[in-house]
């Protein structure tokens, strides 16, 4: 059976009236020519309010009347340049929106070859909240694998993987860089006499006291057990002493007191300074820990340079 075309728009327009996605047609002059009351409604308006007016117009209008969309344009010029880049920019555009009642829409825009526009919306408020969970938990995976997870500063992976990206800008410029093992003397015995818990409350306490010590650009993470490590990038003799006396000053004077007892901490700090154009990451360890390993032998509590003298 033949279909007759007036009966089927006037079928498509009952449907379209009802219909729960917005739809909008623009005139070949950008004016709207009709909108359901659901496109309406994602504005913030009534159909008639919104009707002749262009496309510009009633953005300007959501804008100032605080209705309809969110943007993070700083003021109504900026948005409209912004859109006026995107409006009619092809024959088929999908961009999707959030309104401030926090809905989500896709919007489907369909030009014609007179110039005519029809707007279609699909609310996808559901996708979009997963997808922002989703990358909320992919984030939070992220940061749980660069993190340690008893002191919060950057574990093993992260900081020799931030050392080397870092080693890698220090080469371009020739710059010496310095390289820090430090390592709780006689930890064991802490444990021991206090408790593991003890113990781990002292990692903590050690891990904040050093990175107060630090800048915001020197990298620092814990690389073992009560093993952790400072890297300088772009750095001389003079700094990195006043650094690693520092660091070892600070953890001597600042015992760990916890439940009316104070555990007094030392630290042994093994460094080597060198030229980044010519050492490698693992150059780096190998050389901190020989250093580090001579503080040991040297009576600990003190700061070691390879290959040489003690500060
Ligand atoms: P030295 O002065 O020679 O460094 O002596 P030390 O006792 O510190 O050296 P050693 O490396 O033999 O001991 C390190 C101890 O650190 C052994 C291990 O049980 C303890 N340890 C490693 N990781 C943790 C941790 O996460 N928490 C606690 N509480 N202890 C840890
Ligand atoms: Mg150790
Ligand atoms: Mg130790």
């Amino acid at each position: 059976m033949a279909v007759d075309p007036q009966r089927l728009a006037a079928k498509l327009f009952e449907f379209v009236q009802i219909n729960e996605e917005g739809y909008a047609i623009f005139d070949a002059d950008d004016h709207l020519l009709y909108c359901n009351r659901a496109y309406a409604q994602i504005l913030g308006f009534d159909a008639d309010m919104l009707i002749g007016r262009t496309f510009l117009d009633i953005i300007s209008l959501c804008y100032n009347s605080g209705k309809g969309f969110k943007t993070d344009a700083e003021d109504l010029d900026v948005l409209l340049a912004r859109v006026s880049m995107q409006w009619r920019s092809n024959n088929y555009r999908l961009f999707e929106m959030q309104t401030n009642d926090e809905r989500w829409f896709l919007f489907s825009e369909i030009k014609n070859e007179h110039g005519e526009v029809l707007i279609q919306t699909k609310q996808v408020t559901e996708q979009k909240v997963l997808e922002q969970k989703l990358l909320e938990s992919r984030d939070n995976l992220r940061q749980l694998a660069l993190t340690d997870e008893l002191t919060g500063v950057a574990n093993r992976r992260c900081f020799v993987e931030s050392v080397e990206a870092e080693l890698h800008r220090c080469r371009r410029h020739n710059y010496q860089v310095a390289y820090m093992i430090l390592d709780l003397d006689h930890f064991k015995g802490i444990n021991d006499s206090f408790g593991h818990q003890a113990g781990d409350l002292v990692l903590q306490h050690v891990a904040k006291l050093v990175k107060k010590m630090l800048r915001d650009y020197d990298i620092f993470g814990r690389i073992g057990g009560e093993e952790f490590a400072v890297f300088l990038g772009q750095t001389q003799m003079e700094e990195v002493l006043i650094v690693a006396e520092r660091i070892r000053e600070a953890i001597a004077d600042n015992p760990m007191c916890h439940k009316g007892m104070c555990i007094m901490l030392t630290t042994s700090i093994g460094i080597t300074l060198c030229n980044s154009a010519e050492h490698a990451y693992l150059d780096l360890y190998s050389q901190a820990d020989q250093a580090l390993y001579q503080a040991k032998a040297n009576g600990r509590n003190l700061c070691q340079f390879y290959p040489g003298h003690e500060i």
